[in-house]
């Protein structure tokens, strides 16, 4: 199988796995503990803290590891306790919008942010909500279909000036672009652990100290008083070596992919009739989402697999659905083409000869109708 779904999930890294498998096995105390075995894990998940904290550029008391992006959405909307307005993009994964609109339901007052034919947020959208005085704003770092990156660091001084707190959901930049939290202005930012060759079920919230974070789970003083619950102290500490290889190899990874993206493109734009979804947009250097006339692109992802590709039909948790996706209905593409995307996203072990030969099955696939 050539996969090339890795903004789904990626592979974990034998040099991650071989960093838990001791936490797996022989150091399984719990961090809390005050023995010998207990001190031995707290003081590996003090490193994963330093190392997640560097490839972000912050304090190491600035991480709350949780169980993953999703938690790490739900726990930055969570700052929003009184009832009061807040502001998503149009674009964000389900982890944002269904949180938003069950606050909504809550009597929170949710205002959108629009994007532009190209998935971009532009400075009218801004200049728009800002009258509206969000408490918080919640706009992604980048989009996990089209890939498109968002200028935030543009935004962020002016909606704070105007008083909002402001998160990005930063899941899918991570490892795969510079994500400079201080840089970005931002106040929150989410990570996950499993989008950067880390094991599954673990991320992280990054916040500035002047934040009030109110914990969604509550119990242990676990993880700074913000997040209670045993520690996954393999998961983390796989993370914590996930995000040091992505800081070590940022630049040779997206040097890279962005090198095998070019090839695809080509390939695809050789197809007559396929759109590039975004293709002038600043998009991450591995993801490449398309739309073909006349196909169903779920059905096209089931050829392709069995053919030996795994390829996305457009975001993982929405797939399986029949609706067209979110994020191109909001970009202003038509339902019906919307439901012909295709999502590549290409992964640091993938190779030019694979995507040689994904090319030329997709052509034989199309042609054949
Ligand atoms: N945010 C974005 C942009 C994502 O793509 C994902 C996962 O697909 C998440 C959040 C959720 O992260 P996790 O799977 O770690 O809960």
């Amino acid at each position: 199988m050539i996969y090339f779904d890795h903004n789904a999930t990626t592979p974990i890294d034998d040099r991650v796995l071989d960093t838990m498998l001791p936490y797996l096995k022989t150091f399984y105390g719990n961090a809390s503990s005050l023995y010998r075995p207990g001190r031995i894990v707290r003081s590996a998940i003090d490193t994963a803290r330093e190392q997640v904290a560097a490839l972000v550029g912050v304090q190491p008391a600035q991480i709350v590891f949780t169980s993953g992006g999703t938690e790490a959405n739900n726990l930055a909307l969570a700052t929003l306790v009184s009832k009061s307005r807040f502001a998503i993009s149009a674009i964000e994964h389900p982890s944002i919008t269904e949180q938003a609109l069950h606050l909504k339901s809550r009597g929170h007052d949710l205002a959108i942010i629009n994007v532009d034919a190209n998935g971009v947020i532009i400075q009218e959208a801004i200049d728009k909500v800002i009258q509206y005085k969000p408490k918080l704003v919640s706009i992604m770092l980048a989009n996990n279909e089209t890939g498109v990156v968002q200028k935030l660091s543009q935004y962020t001084r002016q909606l704070r000036e105007n008083g909002s707190i402001v998160h990005t959901d930063a899941v899918q930049g991570l490892g795969k672009i510079p994500v400079a939290f201080n840089e970005l202005g931002v106040h929150l930012m989410s990570l996950s652990s499993h989008k950067i060759y880390g094991p599954k079920g673990s991320g992280a919230l990054v916040f500035e100290k002047s934040v009030k974070i109110n914990p969604v789970f509550l119990g242990g003083g676990q993880e700074q008083e913000l997040r209670a619950g045993t520690e996954n102290a393999a998961a983390i500490i796989g993370f914590g070596k996930a995000a040091e290889l992505a800081q070590a190899e940022l630049a040779q990874r997206s040097e890279y992919l962005l090198t095998l993206r070019k090839v695809l493109e080509e390939g695809l734009l050789t197809i007559p009739g396929l759109t590039i979804f975004s293709h002038h947009g600043d998009r991450l250097p591995n993801t490449v989402q398309f739309g073909l006339p006349e196909t169903d692109g779920e059905m096209l992802v089931m050829k392709l697999d069995q053919k030996g590709f795994a390829v996305s039909s457009g975001s993982a948790c929405a797939s399986g659905g029949k609706e067209p996706s979110s994020v191109l209905t909001a970009m202003g593409v038509d339902p019906n083409y919307a439901k012909s995307a295709i999502r590549v996203s290409l992964g640091k072990a993938n190779t030019e000869a694979e995507v040689i030969k994904f090319i030329n099955q997709l052509k034989l696939l199309v042609c054949q109708g």
